[in-house]
């Protein structure tokens, strides 16, 4: 089976017994969003909140297909991965202002699994992991910064002895706890919010319906197997499923995988040895290994390969292997399901919004660079204040350049290891190694 259609934790313990229906005709819809993972469902609802409900969501398979569905489920602060690689697009208040979103996508999160009376399994509690002296300057730093922000959660560098409040693992010198962070079942977040969608808002969601071609003008038609849609505004969020459907869309963004895992369910006395606060962490490696406790008592284990980008055979063995690394006294702890799946990446490391060369009402979102889930929330937001007629946000957001990746067809694997070889020499700089 190939690794995009291996099942995941999240299908096997999703809670909403939702499904639509394939598109069948022509409709027309004042806009039309291809792709039913978080970013076209977070931008149909944020459309429909704001009184547009008049939206059309084209899914090719079933909601949450995409990385959606795979993810770790870890609630984190910030979009992209390093702000400094943007600076030369949006200047040191540009930084400022993006910097000041920081607690907005789990706050988004928050209130709308409490608005709709989502069961997401939602769960406070995050934990960023140092290795070594370098990486514990670059947590104090951090410390300061998220607290600058005024966020009303706990925030607190810990360190040496300290760290095993949070973590039951030796291999960290030092951590820090945010509060505002945590975790999250990402599928049943992704349906919850979709059944408010359906059946509050009244919006049309079609899944096993492809965009198999669209043709673009002052309004457009996207055509699937059985029908067609007629908008007068697009917004392409297929992210790593682009499959060259949309070239322009498709040169600046390159596949990088990642795998997950997890436990069989471990007894109470096991789980608070591993985590205290019953949490997520990751540690601040340019490639991070990042996991969390799952609402059934699991550890679920993320991974990807540090340098050279493989598929590994096994990837139980893989992910085990790296769970020992961090937690050896789970030797005897079988791995009951582990997946993969592709992570649209950036040469920035910073997602893309803003429309296509030309075409002012095709909008696109996409290139979350394997920090997706509470990202998204705050990207779709802004996107969808693009689609409403635009923002200073939407205008900094978009303003941001796009290079491409040329080669990638060919040489995908080859040239996500040489950028992974170059992030981990940056990461020196940026104190991550
Ligand atoms: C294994 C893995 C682990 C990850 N771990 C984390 C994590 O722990 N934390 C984190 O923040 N992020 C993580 N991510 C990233 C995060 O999941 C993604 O960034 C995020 O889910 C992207 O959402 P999306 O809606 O843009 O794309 P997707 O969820 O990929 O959705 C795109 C959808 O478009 C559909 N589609 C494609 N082509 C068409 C078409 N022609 N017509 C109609 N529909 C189409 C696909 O079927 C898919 O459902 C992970 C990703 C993976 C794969």
């Amino acid at each position: 089976m190939h690794i995009d259609e291996t099942p995941t934790f999240y299908t096997a313990t999703r809670k909403y017994d939702l499904s639509f229906p394939s598109l069948e005709g022509d409709i027309e819809a004042d806009v039309v969003i291809i792709g039913g993972g978080f970013s076209g469902i977070h931008t149909a609802l944020e459309l429909a909140e704001h009184g547009n409900t008049d939206t059309v969501v084209l899914e090719g398979r079933y909601l949450g297909f995409g990385g959606t569905g795979r993810n770790g489920g870890q609630v984190m602060a910030g979009i992209g991965h390093d702000l400094d690689a943007i600076k030369a697009d949006v200047g040191e208040d540009g930084l400022q202002a993006i910097f000041a979103l920081s607690d907005l996508g789990p706050q988004i999160m928050r209130e709308r699994i409490a608005k709709y009376n989502i069961d997401a399994d939602f769960r406070s509690g995050y934990g960023y992991l140092a290795y070594n002296a370098r990486q514990a300057k670059t947590l104090r730093n951090w410390e300061k910064e998220f607290r600058s922000l005024g966020s009303p959660y706990e925030i607190r560098y810990l360190d040496g002895a300290e760290v095993g409040e949070i973590i039951g693992s030796e291999v960290y010198q030092a951590g820090l706890l945010h509060m505002g962070g945590g975790h999250v079942h990402s599928l049943n977040l992704l349906l919850g919010e979709a059944k408010a969608l359906s059946e509050i808002y009244g919006v049309r969601i079609f899944e096993y319906s492809p965009a198999l071609e669209v043709t673009y003008g002052s309004s457009i038609v996207v055509r699937t197997a059985k029908g067609r849609v007629k908008a007068r505004k697009l917004v392409w969020a297929v992210d790593g499923f682009n499959n060259r459907i949309e070239p322009e869309l498709h040169r600046s963004t390159i596949n990088v995988y990642a795998y997950n895992s997890v436990t069989e369910p471990l007894s109470d006395e096991l789980i608070e040895r591993i985590s205290p606060i019953r949490g997520a962490y990751s540690d601040i490696r340019p490639v991070i290994n990042y996991y969390r406790i799952t609402n059934d008592n699991r550890l679920m284990f993320g991974s990807s390969t540090q340098v050279i980008e493989r598929i590994p055979d096994d990837l139980k063995a893989w992910n085990r292997h790296l769970m020992l690394e961090v937690f050896p006294y789970l030797r005897d702890v079988k791995i009951d399901l582990a997946w993969g799946g592709p992570m649209a990446t950036t040469r920035n490391l910073f997602p893309q919004i803003g429309t296509l060369a030309d075409r002012p009402n095709a909008f696109f979102v996409q290139g979350y660079c394997g920090f997706g889930v509470t990202p998204s929330q705050i990207i779709c937001k802004i996107l969808a204040e693009g689609v409403l007629g635009g923002s200073d946000r939407y205008k900094l957001l978009s303003s941001i350049s796009r290079a491409d990746i040329s080669g990638k067809d060919r040489y995908r694997a080859q040239l996500v290891s040489l950028g992974k070889a170059m992030h981990q020499i940056s990461g020196y700089w940026h104190g991550r190694r």
